[in-house]
């Protein structure tokens, strides 16, 4: 048993001794059982959100009006849940009503995928209605209940099983997988940043390649934004082995598959609802990618990227092109300077020494120092610089 779990039992003892029922679910119990490493611990009880914040002294309503109270404990937060059953999902997202229910089964019932709806008690039972431990074995994403329905009455739960794949590298049910294809155009109401999270993920799982060859095989791809017209470049994309480790890789493995433009790049990510320090590094490393992959890349070029970035397109690169990637991060390790900051010089000194005054001919002429310094043409010592720059501006 984790020591997540253990450490937040006596939350679990605590709700039972006043005679309500509590148990871990979710996420938490499905990658216990999968030995994989857990992080947030989610408890279910059949306490309401006013009984359970009776039982404990430190507790914030971080959703009360779905029923989550969130317990603070030497220093961790444990989300606790009120079973409850939804409906009314008149918008194919987040259901109207939610309705607080005092049946552990009802709570599970709600709930998206069968390996998702297991319960795990203080005393080490699991509850397993659906199936769930059995789909677990088979590595299979099985709706619980009917398929339809269920992606019917939330979308989102498309997404979430294709990245369930990817992460757990499981196979998609082939009922749950048709209710897929036949709702694909749902997505349309989702949230794009919803779908960005699920979609980010489900790309950095250990099996993106079965993940992204769902979304193709279920038509999910025509519902994300800018995918539509590039079915070609998705399976080529899906067909050729990769192993990503951030977002900017992920968006920068499309970007660069999709040939893509700096203002391309900055569309189709705002499209998305990327965030800015995101676009940024993904634009520096698919120019760098662009260049990689015509041998024409320079220290000016490793430079302006950044050493995240190298990395960043390296890795990218890593399991399609066979050139010798592990030569350019060493070139970017020995370049001269890596931030102009490190220039040996600066516009105040070569004011003071009379070569240049205020204006626009003092930042051309140390930008100008940086790009010599960088590709090794002026040594970074301040002679040499100041020499540099008085050559610069003598005509
Ligand atoms: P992760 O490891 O990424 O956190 P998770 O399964 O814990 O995966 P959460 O979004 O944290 O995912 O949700 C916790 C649990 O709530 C799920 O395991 C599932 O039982 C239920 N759940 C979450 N989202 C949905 C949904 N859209 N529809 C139905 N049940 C859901
Ligand atoms: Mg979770």
């Amino acid at each position: 048993i984790p020591n997540e779990f253990k450490l937040a039992l006596p939350i679990l003892r605590k709700i039972e001794a006043a005679g309500y029922e509590a148990y871990f679910v979710g996420g938490s119990v499905r990658d216990t059982l999968l030995n994989r490493p857990i992080h947030d611990v989610d408890i279910a009880t059949s306490a309401y959100p006013s009984e359970v914040k009776a039982l404990f002294k430190r507790t914030v309503d971080t959703g009360i009006e779905h029923g989550t109270v969130m317990i603070l404990d030497h220093g961790t937060g444990y989300e606790v849940t009120t079973f409850r059953t939804e409906s009314g999902y008149q918008d194919y997202r987040r259901p109207d009503k939610v309705t607080f229910v005092r049946s552990l089964k009802e709570d599970l019932k709600r709930r998206d995928f069968t390996i998702n709806a297991l319960a795990l008690s203080e005393d080490g039972q699991i509850t397993d209605l659906f199936g769930g431990l059995a789909d677990m074995k088979a590595k299979i994403i099985r709706a619980v209940g009917n398929p339809e329905e269920r992606f019917n009455e939330d979308a989102l739960r498309m997404m979430r099983a294709v990245r369930f794949a990817s992460q757990l590298n499981f196979k998609i049910e082939p009922q749950t997988l048709s209710g897929i294809y036949d709702h694909s155009q749902l997505l349309k109401k989702i949230a794009v940043e919803r779908i960005h999270t699920e979609f980010v993920k489900m790309m950095l799982g250990q099996d993106a390649q079965n993940g992204l060859t769902l979304m193709i095989k279920s038509h999910l791809y025509q519902y994300v934004p800018g995918f539509t017209s590039r079915l070609i470049e998705l399976q080529k994309i899906a067909n050729a082995p990769f192993d990503l480790k951030n977002e900017v890789q992920v968006w920068s493995l499309f970007t660069s598959n999709f040939r893509f433009q700096r203002e391309q790049i900055a569309l189709f990510l705002k499209n998305w609802k990327t965030a800015n320090k995101i676009i940024n590094d993904v634009i520096l490393t698919t120019e760098l990618i662009f260049q990689i992959k015509s041998q024409k890349v320079n220290n000016l070029n490793l430079y302006w990227a950044g050493r995240q970035n190298v990395l960043n397109a390296v890795d990218v690169l890593s399991r399609s092109l066979n050139a010798n990637l592990d030569d350019l991060l060493r070139a970017y390790d020995r370049l001269p300077i890596t931030d102009k900051r490190q220039l040996n010089i600066t516009g105040g000194e070569l004011i003071k020494q009379k070569i240049l005054s205020p204006g626009p001919q003092l930042g051309k002429t140390l930008a100008e120092l940086e790009r010599a310094v960088v590709l090794g043409q002026v040594k970074n010592q301040r002679s040499a610089l100041i020499a540099a720059a008085i050559a610069l501006n003598k005509e």
